[in-house]
């Protein structure tokens, strides 16, 4: 299904409306909450489409395809300051994809991770904004630092405290905060314990760690965002409500 302009428009307006409902109910500003639309999958017009109906931000989760999308989009919109975000898992070979293309990289995994863009980022001459993934549901399908039931565990904790020490120190990468992907459930409300748990992870660090930025919490799906936003998201990526389902 590719849409037409005009439904694109209602689609956006639409969950705009609802992330601003959501913002409402938790008593925050719905300036608070950046929409990422993630395009993957979804052809340059559509994005194209997409900023035209005022939309800035947009996610993209494969290098390939990201440098191929931001390229032809440039294309369509010469000058455009289109916002893009790197949402997907990075394999090492393909890092050097992501610089000078990214507003922000939500999907930094691992420690090996974050020094390769450090040194990648350090040899282009420019810093890279990045949140680091929590693994929260422990599904082995996913991504990231393993922290369900960090709470519990001192082990969990001291792996990825130990590891935040050293990210800390490496030139070229900025932290900004958490990324999370919550599991798939039935309800949006089940997803509920996962966002209040990042948080609860991003203060934790905040605490230990106050010289670095963790401002940003990446949570929030077209199933579940308004329940992440009342726990604090302050980005929310969402693809299918506002592109339709993937191609
Ligand atoms: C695809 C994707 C999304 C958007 O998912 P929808 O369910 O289509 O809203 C968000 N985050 C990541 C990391 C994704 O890969």
């Amino acid at each position: 299904m590719i849409l037409n302009a005009q439904e694109l428009n209602e689609r956006l307006r639409f969950v705009r409306e609802q992330i601003a409902a959501a913002c409402r109910a938790a008593g925050r500003s719905p300036d608070a909450v950046t929409l990422v639309a993630v395009s993957k999958t979804h052809p340059p017009e559509l994005v194209a489409a997409a900023w035209q109906a005022g939309q800035t931000d947009f996610g993209e989760n494969r290098p390939e395809e990201a440098v191929e999308k931001i390229a032809a989009v440039r294309a369509k919109l010469p000058g455009a300051p289109v916002r893009w975000h790197m949402i997907g898992h990075i394999q090492s070979r393909k890092a050097r994809l992501v610089l000078s293309r990214f507003v922000l990289i939500h999907s930094v995994d691992s420690l090996r991770l974050a020094s390769k863009l450090s040194r990648l980022a350090q040899e282009a001459g420019e810093t890279l904004d990045v949140l680091l993934e929590m693994n929260t549901s422990g599904e082995a399908s996913k991504y990231g630092w393993q922290v369900a039931g960090w709470e519990e565990s001192a082990t969990l904790r001291q792996t990825l405290w130990e590891d935040v020490r050293q990210l800390q120190a490496l030139p070229g990468i900025r932290v900004r905060g958490l990324m999370t992907m919550a599991p798939i459930v039935a309800e949006a409300e089940q997803a509920r314990p996962t966002f209040a748990g990042l948080r609860r992870l991003r203060d934790a660090l905040a605490e230990s760690f106050p010289q670095l930025d963790w401002s940003q919490l990446s949570m929030g799906m077209t199933d579940d965002f308004p329940v992440a936003i009342s726990e604090g998201a302050t980005i929310v990526r969402i693809g299918r409500a506002i592109f339709g389902p993937r191609l």
